[in-house]
This record gives C-alpha cells, structure tokens and sequence, in this order.
C-alpha cells in the first residue's frame, strides 16, 4: 500500500509511541495528585510543554494541550474574542478550516460578533489589500491559517501580523497543517495564538495544542477542575501530551531539515511530471509558495472522486479534497475562492507525502495519467 494522504492523517512514529508508553503503564498518574506518581506526571506535563514551546518559539506557560486542531481552533477564537470582545468584529479569510470558520460563526450567531471573511487569489494567497480594508481599531481578532489543508498555500503570515499589530490587534495562526513542516517560531511572527494538531506530525490523534503568547488571556471552552492553570480543565492526558512533544522535536530536528529540502524539490518535479503527462491537469495553490509534500491539481472531465476510486484498486490511498469534506458532493469551498469553476472543483485531486515516498513518486505521475485517461474513456462509453 501508499499512503499518500498525509494531509489527512499521519501514522504515529515508533519513537513517539515509546516516548507515550510509560505514561500509560508506570507513570500513569493524575498531574495534579500529591504524591509521587502525580509529581511524575506534571514533571513530564511540564517538559512536553517546554518541549513543544521550543519547537515553536513559544512560551511554556502559554501551551495549552487540548483534543486536537479543531479544540485548539475553537479555543483560540472563541477564548479571545470572548476575553476581549473590544468592538465585536473578527477578520479570517475565505478559505479557513471549518474549525474556525464554524467558531467565528458561532460568534456572530451568539454573541452579536461581525466577520469579514476576506479573499484569496487564484493561487489562494489572502489578500492583504482587502484585510487592510476590513480591519478596524477596535476588531477582536484576526484569524488566519500558515498553509491551507487542500491546496497547501503557505500564507503571508508575518504581512498579516504586520498590519493587525499596527492596529493592536491580537491574531490567532491555525498552524495545524504547517507544524512540522514549516519553520514556525510564534516569537519570530510576533502573533498572540497559535493550533497545532498531533495527528498531522506523527502524533496520535486527539492531542493537539493552542500556543499563548504571554499576556494573551482566553475565556475558557471547558469548565471543571481548572487544570492547565484554568484554561482547559480536565485530567490532562499526559502520554498524548509527551507524544505530541516527541514529534514535534524529531519534525524540527536539524537533522530534520536536510529531509525538508529534499522534499520541496521532489514536490516540484512530481508537480512538473504530473503537469507534463495528464493532459488537462491544472495545479491548484501556489507554484512554489505550498507545503512541502502537497501536491493539488484538478484534472478536467473527470470527477476527483472517481480518481481517488481507480488509484485506491492500485493500492494507493490521495485524497478528494479535504477530508473534513469527504463524503460531501458539494465542491470544496477553498477552491471556489480560488476562483475555479464547480465542475472544475469536483475533479480535484490531493496528494501529500513525506521523503519516504519520493522513489515511487515517478510512478505515480504515470499511474494518475493513466487513471484519469481511464476515467475519462469510461465517461466517454
Ligand atoms: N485546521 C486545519 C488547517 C486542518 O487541516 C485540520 C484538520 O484537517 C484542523 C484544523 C483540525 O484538526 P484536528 O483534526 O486535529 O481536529
């Protein structure tokens, strides 16, 4: 089998899964229980958190672990803008995950919050002009992620940053699919909130994190016991919190970065092939400017899905479109912003992988060539 759907999900790496081990055999405590099996837990609690804020250029006091991406996503902006509802207006953008696009709605539809959801391009970079013309003195947040999920656009973050700090404005980077494969440092950004999600780094599933930077305060999503110094309450999951850290460490190893390198070109040529022997393929996001290992094209006259069908009998697993859509008829959101028509959108393809599919990545462009050729007849007849 190849997976080829790394965008969607990411299998745990072994050194994860025996940094988590003990947490749930010998050292299965409750952080906050006086004595020693609960000293060992918060210990490790702590250094998953120093851990991670390394990883990212954030504090350790402002790492919250939570349930995932889109628990991180929801804390983040509802946490804020309720913290701080200032003029009662959020800026994100067309092509947000709906992690954040549900929780800025939640917010107009509650608690009287307007959202400017602002543009992108063909490539599916936001336009800055048009942030710059929504936002105001007094909005509450702006929210916009490092790299889309679909097409794998990098956005201009620190452009963004930029133009809110000029305004005092806090903003909130859903970093979830960049994590790991970005260089990402908070600090670096000057941006107040940051998600990340285990699953996508070699993680399990269900650990995520949000990232505040100091005197960055969030009302609280979960009320209880006031663990995580009253910011998500519940009995923390350590093993998920030291696994979270492990990966994020072996993703933003030094070594890890001559594997990156490799990447970013690999994805060029595998693009360039793809281009060259499907006829009528168009890639979707930007040219150069995507994640490392995220390829997106559409390929006109045939559906995306049946695609993702013919290639999945050959034994090798790409996406649709986002998975969070999968299932759905509808074209996907983020390429009608992209300005792609809805027939063009219904035959997107998505294929993201890590160095160690880069050898079969030739076969794969001739595969895809076939396949849509294959498609294309079966339509025909
Ligand atoms: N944000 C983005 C950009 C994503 O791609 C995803 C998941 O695909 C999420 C948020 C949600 O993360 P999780 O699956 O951990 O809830």
């Amino acid at each position: 089998m190849l997976y080829l759907d790394r965008a969607a999900t990411t299998p745990v790496r072994r050194e994860v899964l025996e940094s988590m081990w003990p947490y749930f055999t010998r050292d299965f405590g409750n952080a906050s229980s006086h004595h020693p099996l609960g000293f060992a837990a918060a210990e490790a609690a702590q250094w998953a958190r120093e851990t991670v804020a390394e990883a990212l250029g954030a504090t350790a006091s402002g790492v919250v672990f939570t349930s995932g991406g889109t628990e991180a996503d929801n804390a983040a902006i509802k946490g804020i803008a309720l913290a701080h509802p200032r003029g009662r207006h959020i800026v994100t953008t067309e092509i947000e995950h709906p992690a954040v696009l549900e929780s800025c709605a939640f917010l107009e539809r509650f608690f009287g919050f307007t959202v400017d959801r602002v543009g992108v391009d063909a490539s599916g970079t936001v336009r800055l002009d048009e942030i710059g013309a929504v936002l105001r003195t007094d909005t509450t947040l702006v929210s916009i992620m490092a790299a889309n999920n679909e097409i794998g656009t990098v956005q201009p973050v620190a452009a963004v940053e930029a133009m809110a700090a000029g305004l005092g404005v806090p903003v909130h980077v859903d970093a979830v699919q960049a994590a790991g494969s970005l260089d990402l440092s908070m600090r670096g950004l000057g941006v107040e909130a940051m998600s990340i999600s285990g699953h996508k780094l070699g993680a399990p599933k269900g650990v995520g994190a949000l990232l505040l930077a100091p005197g960055t305060t969030i009302e609280p999503l979960m009320h209880g016991g006031g663990q995580q110094q009253g910011r998500r309450s519940g009995t923390m999951d350590i093993a998920g919190a030291v696994g979270l850290a492990v990966a994020l460490q072996l993703a933003t190893a030094p070594s890890a970065a001559t594997g990156r390198g490799v990447l970013v070109e690999a994805t060029s040529v595998f693009i360039a092939a793809v281009l060259e022997r499907v006829p009528g393929a168009v890639l979707t996001g930007h040219r150069t400017r995507r994640l490392p290992g995220h390829a997106s094209f559409c390929f006109d006259g045939v559906s995306g899905e049946s695609v993702l069908v013919e290639l999945a009998r050959r034994d090798v697993m790409v996406s649709s479109g986002s998975a969070c859509a999968a299932g759905s008829t509808d074209p996907s959101p983020v390429l009608l912003a992209c300005g792609i028509s809805p027939e063009r959108a219904l035959s997107a393809v998505r294929v993201t992988f890590d160095v160690d599919a880069i050898a079969e990545l030739d076969a794969i462009a001739d595969a895809l060539a076939e396949v849509v050729g294959t498609v294309r007849n079966l339509g025909r007849s």
